[in-house]
């Protein structure tokens, strides 16, 4: 399987490559050359296989032989080790909860598949590789988490100081080892400029083998069509496919989703749950796209005016409008309904959503309401003690800490404090070399 750029001038790439590189040097995110077909047989008992075996069959057409078979078999496995049980909430809806890894967020799945991966290919090479990640929130956590350990690879995460939620904080400056949290006076969109800044300075990348961790690295953005296949392993009415709903900010979960239906899983529906930021319901609704600045919400994951992959999407369908809105219907969901959906899902059914899955569920039930006698889930994507605020303050009482974010409250945050300045992180940087 080779990979090509989305801006067609740049090489072909292997699977290898597009990891180590993230992006092409063309500036273009990659792309497989074609999309693999699952094996009819393996969605028709897709029940008789264990989440490893699945996985390792998805996965390995977009990794060839990049990886040892074994290797991969491990890399899967350690990256789906935890549960991902789609729980009904009420008839018509259940939540495919994808907040049971170590950092409470559906990102651990992709962070774990590409740290593992960087590890293999790192392994032999005298040269570290320097991860160099911003976040505003949850991005962190998972890149942290996942590469903690990893042999051959340093990882640098810069977060705005005060803007992170305090889980969220604990889970990017208490891991030590090779992970360095560096605490911006400034904006997420600050950390993201001085991230880039960093890939095109000359003498940074002279002195550092400097790549990203953010969703367009193809290493993060495929293994998560993995829990679309483990969702409808436990959908039981397998006559009628599910509507799926994905609270999308950067459209990386949804692309992924996407990706499987077009592989194979059967799927009645996708729906694309925005906040206020509707760049792409926009789009769906009228045919033009046109890219926004980004608006602050109480989801704030989401919170993303130009989602850079929605031209994976356009790729997959050939930008075919009539094709793309067949399948994917958009919703917009602003702060009070959020609220108030989390509040009324807590009180009719005692299920509790976070205030991401409130946007995708309140964009499901639309839909079902103007679809009567379909089914569907939403992908509660993090779990509601990572917004502690506006979850208690919606349902009336305090939520229960799960153990991995108990064992948290009990750590010291380190970081190193940083301006909002290039050149201060540049300085910073060459030290460490
Ligand atoms: C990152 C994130 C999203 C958005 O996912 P995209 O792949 O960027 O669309 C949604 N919810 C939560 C909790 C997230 O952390």
């Amino acid at each position: 399987m080779q990979y090509y750029s989305l801006n067609q001038q740049a090489p072909n790439v292997s699977f290898r490559e597009a990891t180590l590189l993230g992006q092409a040097p063309d500036k273009g995110l990659y792309f497989p050359e074609y999309i693999p077909k699952a094996d009819p047989s393996l969605i028709a008992h897709i029940g008789q296989y264990t989440k490893e075996e699945l996985g390792f069959r998805i996965m390995l057409p977009y990794v060839g032989n990049t990886i040892a078979e074994e290797a991969l078999y491990q890399i899967v496995s350690e990256t789906v080790n935890f549960d991902f049980p789609l729980v009904p909430v009420n008839d018509a809806i259940a939540s495919l909860e994808l907040f049971h890894g170590p950092t409470l967020a559906f990102k651990d799945v992709g962070a774990r598949f590409m740290s593992r991966c960087l590890g293999y290919f790192s392994r032999g090479q005298s040269a570290k590789v320097t991860v160099l990640v911003a976040t505003s929130g949850d991005t962190g956590g998972a890149v942290a988490n996942g590469f903690l350990g990893v042999e051959g690879v340093d990882v640098v995460i810069l977060y705005p100081s005060g803007k992170v939620s305090p889980v969220q904080e604990l889970q990017l400056t208490t891991c030590g080892q090779n992970i360095t949290a560096l605490e911006v006076d400034g904006t997420f969109d600050d950390c993201q400029a001085m991230v880039k800044s960093a890939f095109m300075d000359p003498d940074l990348n002279l002195q550092l083998k400097l790549t990203s961790a953010n969703s367009i690295n193809v290493a993060r953005w495929l293994p998560q069509q993995l829990y679309y296949f483990f969702a409808y392993q436990q959908w039981e009415d397998k006559e009628h496919p599910p509507v799926i709903a994905v609270p999308s900010g950067n459209f990386g979960n949804i692309c992924a989703g996407l990706l499987a239906y077009v592989s194979g899983l059967p799927v009645a529906h996708f729906i694309a749950a925005c906040n206020v930021n509707d760049a792409v319901p926009d789009y769906l609704r009228t045919g033009h796209y046109q890219p926004k600045e980004a608006v602050a919400t109480i989801s704030n994951a989401m919170d993303v005016g130009s989602p850079s992959n929605f031209i994976r999407v356009m790729e997959l369908f050939q930008k075919n409008y009539a094709t793309i809105t067949r399948l994917i219907s958009g919703y917009t969901v602003t702060d009070e309904v959020t609220r108030a959906t989390i509040k009324k899902v807590y009180d009719s059914f005692h299920y509790i959503l976070d205030p991401h899955g409130a946007v995708g569920y309140h964009a499901l039930e639309t839909y079902l309401l103007e679809h009567p006698g379909q089914k569907g889930m939403v992908l509660e994507t993090a779990h509601p003690v990572k917004f502690p605020d506006t979850v208690e303050s919606a349902i009336g009482k305090p939520l229960e800490m799960p153990a991995a974010a108990k064992l948290l409250l009990g750590k010291q945050k380190h970081s190193i404090q940083l301006r909002a300045d290039f050149e201060h992180l540049k300085s910073y940087l060459m030290s460490r070399s």
